[in-house]
């Protein structure tokens, strides 16, 4: 392909994507996703959430290797025991971001793990 095909091509579809105003859709998209998680989770765990979330960039991790995945200190046989029960949500005692184990669990087969913006299938 000519290079000025290419960009052709890339100009029509930055245009295309300008006149249907797709960012202003994801954007409220988004802003529903997030008004539908805000209510779903209990009001105590949101206010951890905004904490951890004005100290880190990456509120949120994985524990790799019995370690916490944002500050690596290792964490203890009970916590690890804690997090494969899934009762709660746990987090690193040492940096205070929640944790949770990486790999091996189907999140979108969690039942509390719904898009509640999703309609149910008859
Ligand atoms: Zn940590």
């Amino acid at each position: 392909m000519h290079w000025m095909t290419a960009k052709l091509i890339a100009l029509n579809r930055a245009e295309t994507l300008l006149a249907h105003d797709l960012l202003k859709l994801s954007q409220l998209a988004f802003a529903a996703q997030v008004k539908a998680l805000r209510e779903e989770l209990p009001a105590d765990l949101l206010a951890a959430y905004e904490r951890v979330r004005t100290e880190h960039n990456d509120p949120i991790v994985g524990v790799f290797q019995r370690t916490c995945g944002g500050c690596h200190w290792p964490l203890t046989a009970g916590l690890l025991a804690s997090l494969d029960e899934e009762k709660q949500s746990c987090f690193c005692p040492h940096c205070g971001r929640f944790i949770y184990r990486a790999g091996g669990q189907n999140l979108v087969a969690h039942p509390r793990f719904h898009d509640s913006s999703q309609t149910e299938k008859p």
